[in-house]
């Protein structure tokens, strides 16, 4: 993959962070999240985004970037998991987020996602951000942002965009150097 193509992380999120606090833009806390309820094994947004890393490794074995994703259901639980199978099949559609938001619908039989947590080891693009907000997810959780594609924060804000009638939570920073290290190692190999 060329440089440029989206999905490369970056290390700089404290200097970007920076500059939205100097264009008096705020953001929720990093690595702040409510603890979910219920007696699951889930419990906290760190062990979720644990499974979503591994997700991501099994990308690597079919050539595609490394990107995991978790939805976790109101209650805490995996409602699905899965990784970006771009390459895989061939398809520009099949990143990780959409594929876990396709399945839980099918799963429920039900397009709305309310209560539900989106868990994915890279910011989310503006097609993966947007079919949260369309699904009503209450919340978004990252690792690494992504300052080339990343529409929850980075180049766009939909999650939060006022003009849309639904808004979802963000969190970001959740294991970010893990998330990161995993993308900066496989682009590295790739060059
Ligand atoms: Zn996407």
């Amino acid at each position: 993959m060329a440089e440029g193509e989206g999905f490369e992380p970056s290390m700089r999120f404290r200097i970007r962070a920076f500059q939205a606090r100097a264009l008096g833009q705020t953001m929720r806390p990093l690595r702040k999240m409510r603890m979910l309820e219920g007696t699951h094994e889930i419990v906290d947004a760190e062990a979720a985004m644990e499974i979503a890393l591994s997700e991501a490794e099994l990308a690597r074995d079919h050539g595609d970037v490394p990107v995991g994703a978790v939805l976790l259901s109101p209650t805490g639980d995996i409602a699905a998991q899965d990784r970006n199978r771009r390459e895989e099949r061939g398809d520009a559609t099949a990143h990780a987020e959409l594929l876990v938001i396709s399945q839980r619908s099918r799963d429920l039989g039900d397009w709305r996602l309310e209560g539900h947590t989106l868990v994915v080891t890279l910011e989310p693009c503006a097609m993966c951000a947007m079919a949260a907000v369309w699904a009503r997810i209450e919340r978004i959780v990252y690792g690494a942002a992504d300052l080339k594609a990343g529409a929850a924060w980075s180049l766009f804000n939909i999650p939060q965009d006022e003009r849309l009638n639904h808004h979802v939570e963000l969190t970001s920073g959740v294991l970010e150097q893990q998330c990161g290290a995993m993308l900066t190692e496989f682009f590295s190999t790739r060059r």
